[in-house]
């Protein structure tokens, strides 16, 4: 079959054909129809973020995916059911993260990632995987369903969020979402969905208009906030003090910054992966102002089934412009390198490699 990877020693992605996966006992083999692309990939690739698969010199790709189910192979799955793969599997065996069904909670060493670290992608005509991994989603699911893993890690943050304010009496109504990348813009969708208990919502970035991400920002109904004029810490007196920053722009000084836009008892997640940076900050204050003012902040990386199934209800709540404007590119798999083509008119892009 054929499959988008990356070699050891290079970073490119590439075409290439590689074996046929063969489903072992308890394992369904999945027809992939579409695996979304975002910046862990582009880490992957670099070498910087990950780890190849044990005895493979070539790791496939990807980890947003919507696929069929091709062959149940004895499984409780039906032929043709549409499904959502999630990321992590046990390295060997199973361990208690994943007995609890939180493996997103398990540390370094105790996961292996598929398309990440330790084990391969769904980038690739068909894989297998244990139905327990598998989120059922339905048909009309085919074209966008590769958004719920995304989805899946705010649905985690915001989790987190609520249950650290669940001690009293939060009803939040203001958000800032820090960075107007992929991650940045599907949260700003979801708490601009109907659903949802915000009322007030913000989404920095730092780039001029014309530009594709502050269209979708104000077509959401959101206020753009520009970094170069308000920094975090300027947002209380620029706009408001916020009851929830979420960050997703990797930019280090933003963790810290984010204390000064919360309101007293808000709470701010992070969520962005930033490398190694020294710099300057008050931590006498900052320590202070968190404390007197009742404010937590906390790290969320990957999900679980059950988050992945919050994601299921949220995306079918998505406005189907956004879709339009979103993805802004979908690729056939020999077209790899320039699905992975970055710039600022390009925000998500897809491969398919077959459709329903
Ligand atoms: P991107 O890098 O595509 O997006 C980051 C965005 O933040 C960019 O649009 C960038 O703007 C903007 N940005 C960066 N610095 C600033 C600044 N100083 N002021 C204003 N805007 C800024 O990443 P993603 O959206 O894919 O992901 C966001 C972060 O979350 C990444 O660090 C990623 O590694 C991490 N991540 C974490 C997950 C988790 O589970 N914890 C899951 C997935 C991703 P511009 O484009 O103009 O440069
Ligand atoms: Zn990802």
């Amino acid at each position: 079959m054929i499959a988008i990877i990356v070699r050891r020693g290079n970073s490119h992605p590439e075409l290439a054909e590689v074996p046929d996966p063969i489903p072992e006992a308890g394992e369904a083999l999945l027809r992939t129809l579409r695996v979304g692309i975002d910046g862990t990939d582009h880490e992957v690739i670099q070498g910087n973020h990950g780890g190849y698969p044990e005895g493979d010199d070539y790791q496939i790709l990807g980890h947003e995916a919507v696929a069929i189910v091709e062959d149940p192979n004895g499984t409780d799955l039906e032929e043709g059911e549409l499904v959502v793969p999630t990321v992590r599997r046990p390295p060997d065996g199973t361990n208690d993260y994943f007995k609890q069904g939180e493996p997103d909670m398990a540390s370094d060493g105790h996961y292996v990632e598929r398309g990440i670290v330790g084990a391969h992608g769904y980038m690739s005509e068909f894989f297998t995987s244990s139905p327990e991994f598998l989120v059922s989603v339905p048909d009309s699911f085919a074209e966008y369903g590769f958004l719920v893993e995304p989805i899946s890690n705010s649905e985690k943050a915001f989790e987190h969020a609520f249950a650290s304010r669940s001690a009293f009496e939060w009803d939040p109504e203001s958000a800032l979402v820090l960075g107007n990348g992929p991650l940045g813009l599907l949260t700003l969708a979801m708490l601009e969905t109907p659903s949802s208990p915000f009322e007030r919502n913000y989404c920095l970035g730092r780039r001029d208009r014309p530009d594709p991400t502050i269209e979708i920002i104000e077509r959401l109904g959101s206020t753009y906030v520009d970094s170069r004029e308000t920094s975090v810490n300027m947002m209380p007196d620029a706009h408001e003090a916020v009851d929830l920053v979420y960050e997703a722009t990797g930019y280090a000084k933003h963790a810290f910054e984010t204390v000064d836009a919360l309101m007293p008892n808000g709470v701010g997640a992070l969520l962005g992966i930033p490398s190694n940076w020294e710099f300057e900050v008050d931590g006498g204050r900052l320590h202070r102002e968190i404390v007197l003012k009742n404010k937590a902040l906390f790290g969320s990386v990957n999900s679980n089934v059950r988050q992945f199934e919050a994601a299921k209800t949220r995306l079918a709540e998505f406005p189907n412009w956004f879709f339009d404007e979103f993805v802004t590119g979908v690729y056939a798999p020999r077209e790899a390198e320039a699905a992975f083509k970055t710039g600022d008119d390009i925000i998500k892009t897809v491969v398919e490699f077959d459709t329903q």
